[in-house]
C-alpha cells in the first residue's frame, strides 16, 4: 500500500520518503505498518500481519504498486483521483477513486468468486461504479477461466469486454466481442492504448460510446475439425461432453448429427449446443443477467438462420 496514516491521522504517501523515525498506521484497521524501500519495489507500506485487516486481503506485488501509481498519474491529467481512499461505510479501499464515484480495481492476482461478488455488489449497493483492470497473470490466453469471465464487462457496442494492463510495454488493452468456439478457445477484437496518452476515463468509456460497428472475422475452420473434436471428447468421456450428449439423447438428437458446415462460435458463456434445451443459469458477476440472456437469445436466433463468417456486437442482432 502507498497511503498510510501518521499518529495524528494525516495521510502519508510512501513515495514522498516518509521519515523512518515515525510510526505509520493502516487507514482501515489502524494496525501499525512497516515501511519498505527496496530496489525492485516502489517504496510502500505493508501490514505485519493481514489477518485482522478487513480492507486489505493481500500484500501487493511490485507490478500492482507500480501500475497503481502510473494510472494515478494518468487519471490525474484530467480527473479528480485519489489513491487508496478508504471508504469506511464499505470497509473497502479501491486502488483508485475517480471523481468520487468510480472505483478502479487493478487485479493482478487470483481472488475467489465469493470475494469478487462481495466487493462488486458492495460498490454497487453504495452507488459506486467499479472498473476492473487486469495485470499479467489474469490476461486472457487461449481460453478463459471462470474468474476471467466474471471480470468481463458488457456493452451493446462491444459485447463482452475485458481490460488488460501491460506494465512492461506500457499499454492498456481492451479485448472486446469476446467469443468462444467449441473447444473454448477465445477470439476477440483488441484495441491498444499507450500509457499516459489520451484521456484515460474516455478510453475506459469506449465500450459505451457510439462508434462504427465493430466486426470480428471468424477464423477459417473446416467442418470436419469440429466433428472430430466432438468425437474425440466423447471417446475420451470428457464429463462436460457426456452431459451434453445425455441432454441431446433426452431430446432425441445426437451430437454427431449437427450441421458441421456451420461455425460453432458463440459469445463467452453461451453453450450453443445445449441452449435450446436448458435454461441458462450462468450469472456473470459484473453483468446484468437480463442483458446477457437477451444477447444469447438474439445471437442464437441469428445463428440458426445464417452461416456466419463474421461476429457483431449485441445491438446488431436486435435488428436482424
Ligand atoms: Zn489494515
Amino acid at each position: 500500500m502507498i497511503i498510510a496514516e501518521d499518529k495524528y491521522g494525516n495521510r502519508v504517501n510512501s513515495i514522498q520518503q516518509p521519515s523512518l523515525m515515525d510510526s505509520y498506521f493502516c487507514p482501515a484497521c489502524k494496525a501499525s505498518l512497516i515501511f519498505k524501500n527496496g530496489l525492485v519495489y516502489t517504496p510502500h507500506f505493508a501490514h505485519r500481519t493481514l489477518k485482522d485487516c478487513h480492507a486489505w486481503s493481500e500484500n501487493e506485488s511490485a507490478q500492482h504498486l507500480s501500475l497503481k501509481l502510473q494510472l494515478f498519474e494518468w487519471f490525474h491529467q484530467s480527473e479528480k483521483v485519489e489513491l487508496e481512499k478508504y471508504l469506511p461505510e464499505l470497509e473497502q479501499t479501491p486502488d483508485l477513486l475517480v471523481n468520487d464515484r468510480i472505483a478502479i480495481e487493478i487485479q493482478c492476482s487470483s481472488l475467489s468468486l465469493k470475494r469478487l461478488k462481495e466487493r462488486t455488489e458492495n460498490y454497487q449497493a453504495y452507488g459506486f461504479k467499479v472498473i476492473w483492470l487486469m495485470g499479467k497473470d489474469l490476461w486472457i490466453q487461449k481460453g478463459m477461466t471462470t474468474l476471467q469471465k466474471n471480470l468481463m464487462g458488457f456493452s451493446e457496442n462491444r459485447g463482452f469486454y475485458f481490460w488488460e494492463l501491460d506494465e512492461k510495454n506500457q499499454k492498456l488493452r481492451l479485448k472486446s466481442l469476446i467469443h468462444e468456439d467449441l473447444a473454448h478457445h477465445t477470439m476477440y477484437l483488441t484495441d491498444v492504448f499507450e500509457f499516459q496518452k489520451g484521456n484515460l476515463l474516455s478510453l475506459l468509456r469506449l465500450p459505451f460510446e457510439k462508434q462504427k460497428c465493430p466486426v470480428l472475422e471468424i477464423p477459417e475452420q473446416d467442418g470436419k475439425s469440429q466433428f472430430d473434436f466432438i468425437q474425440r471428447q466423447l471417446y475420451h468421456c470428457a464429463p462436460s461432453w457426456l452431459k451434453k450428449q445425455a441432454l441431446f439423447y433426452e431430446n432425441q438428437k445426437h451430437l454427431l448429427d449437427l450441421d458441421f458446415s456451420k461455425k460453432y462460435v458463440a459469445p463467452a458463456g453461451l453453450d450453443l449446443l445445449c441452449f435450446p434445451f436448458q435454461k441458462v443459469e450462468q450469472k456473470f458477476i459484473q453483468l446484468h443477467h437480463k442483458d446477457t440472456i437477451r444477447y444469447y437469445q438474439e445471437y442464437y436466433r441469428y445463428f440458426q438462420t445464417h452461416h456466419q463468417s463474421f461476429l457483431y456486437p449485441p445491438y446488431f442482432y436486435h435488428t436482424q
